[in-house]
């Protein structure tokens, strides 16, 4: 995205729709997964990683601004984490708990969104990410996601998805 701004205030103006290289063209619809990525829709193809566009999956209205919370919520102790202040280790403790509102609520989207195509939640996982990783809720080891380029690891399970190497996946085109 760098270069495509004509201004260098763009940050304080009204953001352009997500380019359409950025969603999910997969010929097959694939599984889906909740996870923020600094955007507004945070529904995510486990194959590719781009968006999904949420008229493709027709959920409901109701739906829609509970997605829109939850982005918000998780975007809001993303900035407090990043900021590198004094929240950033209280918004830590909250983004890595699974037990935590925010990981609850997207738990509870991502389950709602499973009306529509099976859908895990990407669970942040800050800088604890060994490799052997098991599951932070029912302590299974975490299975390799067969599809896909991204390394990933699922909890089939509790439905969870995270990134062994990953502290923090930048979006899509990277970051600018
Ligand atoms: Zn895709
Ligand atoms: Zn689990």
């Amino acid at each position: 995205m760098i270069g495509t701004h004509a201004s260098r205030y763009w940050r304080l103006e009204a953001p352009e729709p997500t380019p359409p290289d950025e969603i999910c063209s997969c010929t097959q619809p694939q599984d889906l997964k909740l996870q923020y990525s600094l955007g507004f829709n945070p529904i995510h193809c486990m194959v590719c990683n781009l968006e999904v566009r949420p008229s493709v999956l027709q959920f409901s209205g109701v739906l829609a601004e509970a997605l829109q919370k939850w982005n918000t919520l998780r975007g809001a102790l993303e900035t407090l984490w990043l900021d590198s202040g004094e929240y950033e280790a209280w918004a830590s403790s909250q983004l890595v708990n699974p037990g935590g509102w925010v990981n609850t609520l997207g738990r509870q989207l991502a389950k709602d969104l499973r009306a529509f195509r099976p859908t895990y939640y990407n669970l942040f996982m800050g800088s604890q990410s060994p490799r052997d990783f098991h599951c932070p809720i029912c302590e299974v080891k975490m299975a390799r996601y067969a599809d896909g380029d991204l390394e990933q690891l699922v909890c089939l399970g509790c439905w969870l998805v995270m990134f062994p190497d990953e502290v923090c996946l930048p979006p899509p085109g990277g970051l600018r």
